[in-house]
């Protein structure tokens, strides 16, 4: 058996199919949700020589991606999408049940919105999962790459069990996902890290497979618990959301007493110890993710009696943010009633047109609630924005 680097290399000089059947280490892999997460992560597996099945329930969407026409932005994915499906190896569909009997190995990674009480609302993955239990009739790799709470995955061995006709084994495998919508390309191909939860060889064994072509030395898979991968996953971004919403913090004070943020960020990330990233004081951190992230797991810990004094803050803080830009124009113009006000950048941050919790929507909110007139502009995100 051959690598996977070695295989995108022969890819790359023979992109016809028979070599991928003569050297039989690439992987069938269906990816179920085909949004930010699925067809950029499907794509790129394709990138590295699997075959890949992408599969969603919007209709209109898999119609679209069959003639690429792609339901979102992400710089180089459509060049990626074009090459893969004209090399056969990315392929779209809305049948879920072909799919899983295709597939060695099922990634799942449709959606987990806030719920109603703020916990992450997994009602597609089980949905997912109970068919992925109906329609299975062989060994499958079942790797849950959405977000989800600690313990998803053991429910989701648990609902998969219970669906099945007969007996078959499956794994359940956590595989959390931290690509930078922007970036999401180059974050596949170059990942900080590769984190895989599994308790079984098997499975660590093919995961490893399908990930070796982009693990480096220094970049390694990390292989451990499943509790604790889908921990990293909230982790990470609960942190990365504190060092915004102290920095912005920071502002608050800088305004008060003078000091540059941004010269004090500076200062702050050219410590190793700190690193220059997410020190960026602004307009509030937003996204698809942050946001439900963050409450998510307050509601996580407040469930096992843990209370997030620094989450609750951090949340806080940021709500407060999304006001201060306001409260700043009307200090300079108090009545803002019949003025035009020019907004730039609508999107939750560059090079993405998701406009999900972004910022300017409470901005531009607040400030058509004051009377003003809005004229905004964003080079990628105004159809979304429009809508
Ligand atoms: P998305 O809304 O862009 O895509 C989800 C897709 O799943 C949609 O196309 C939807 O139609 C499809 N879907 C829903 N139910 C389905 C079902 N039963 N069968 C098949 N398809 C179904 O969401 P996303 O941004 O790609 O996020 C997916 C997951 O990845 C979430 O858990 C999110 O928290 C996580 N995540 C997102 C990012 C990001 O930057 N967007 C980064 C890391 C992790």
């Amino acid at each position: 058996m051959i690598d996977n680097t070695t295989v995108s290399f022969l890819y790359r000089i023979f992109p016809s199919k028979k070599i991928r059947g003569f050297f039989k280490c690439t992987m069938k892999i269906s990816m179920i949700g085909s949004g930010y997460v699925g067809l950029t992560t499907g794509t790129c597996l394709a990138e590295l020589g699997n075959e890949v099945l992408c599969v969603d329930i919007d209709e209109k969407k898999i119609e679209n991606l069959k003639n690429c026409i792609l339901p979102i932005y992400e710089p180089g994915l459509k060049e990626f999408v074009e090459k893969n499906m004209r090399e056969e190896r990315l392929k779209f569909t809305t049948e879920l049940k072909s799919a899983i009997l295709f597939a060695e190995v099922i990634f799942i990674a449709v959606g987990t919105p806030q719920g109603r009480n703020e916990e992450a609302d997994l009602t597609a993955v089980r949905e997912v999962a109970s068919l992925i239990g109906k329609y299975i009739k062989s060994y499958k790799v079942v790797v849950i790459k959405s977000t989800v709470p600690v313990g998803t995955a053991n429910t989701i061995k648990e609902v998969i069990k219970k669906n099945l006709s007969g007996t078959c084994e499956f794994d359940v495998v956590s595989n959390p996902e931290f690509l930078r919508e922007g970036e999401a390309i180059y974050d596949f191909m170059n990942p900080d890290r590769i984190v895989i939860g599994t308790d079984n060889g098997k499975a660590r064994k093919i995961m490893e497979q399908i990930y070796s072509a982009v693990a480096r030395a220094e970049k390694p898979i990390l292989f451990t618990d499943i509790k604790s991968s889908e921990l990293i996953k909230y982790a990470s971004n609960a942190m990365l959301a504190t060092r915004i919403s102290f920095m912005n913090e920071l502002a608050l004070l800088c305004d008060k007493v003078g000091g540059d943020v941004k010269l004090i960020s500076k200062g702050m990330g050219l410590d190793k110890r700190i690193c220059p990233r997410f020190l960026q004081a602004g307009a509030g951190w937003g996204g698809s993710c942050f946001p439900k992230d963050v409450r998510a797991l307050i509601k996580t810990m407040a469930e096992h009696g843990v209370e997030s004094k620094i989450l609750k803050a951090v949340v806080e803080v940021n709500e407060n943010q999304k006001s201060i830009i306001v409260t700043k124009i009307k200090r300079l113009v108090p009545n803002l009633k019949g003025k035009s006000i020019a907004v730039w950048g609508l999107s939750f941050k560059p090079k993405t047109d998701d406009m999900r919790e972004a910022p300017s929507i409470t901005i531009i909110q607040s400030l058509l609630k004051e009377g003003a007139r809005v004229m905004a502009f964003d080079p990628i995100g105004e159809a979304n924005a429009r809508k």
